[in-house]
């Protein structure tokens, strides 16, 4: 599996819940995201790493391998008008969601889309 292109490659933070972040390993392939891993994070750590200062731009899809949410398994996430993004699980066929953003509490509905422009920012 060797590949001699460089690879774009970097991590978006995004919320389970309040209290649980994690972050989302994305990798560009032509001109499209690609989330390839999910993994536990604490404050401490993503302030020490700088995961909050990412913000990248474009449309995001799930990599076959991607494992889902560390917390919940939800493969899917939604924006908030803040900027960030937040853990979704879809277990009901429908076209919108009433939901919570984990970051600022914005309570806001969720239409099915997977192109999205994040901001860096606190925790
Ligand atoms: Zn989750
Ligand atoms: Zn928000």
């Amino acid at each position: 599996m060797e590949n001699s292109e460089k690879k774009e490659a970097t991590v978006v933070l995004c919320k389970c819940t309040k209290q649980h972040a994690f972050g989302i390993r994305v990798e560009k392939r032509n001109n499209d995201w690609f989330r390839t891993w999910a993994f536990k994070l604490d404050e401490k750590r993503i302030k020490r790493e700088g995961y909050d200062k990412v913000s990248i731009k474009g449309s995001m899809a799930n990599d076959p391998e991607y494992p889902g949410c560390p917390y919940c398994g939800g493969r899917g996430f939604f924006q908030c008008d803040c900027g960030r993004i937040n853990c979704f699980k879809e277990n009901e066929d429908k076209e919108k969601w009433e939901v919570v953003c984990n970051w600022c509490g914005k309570r806001l509905s969720v239409v099915r889309a997977n192109s999205f422009e994040m901001r860096g920012g606190g925790v």
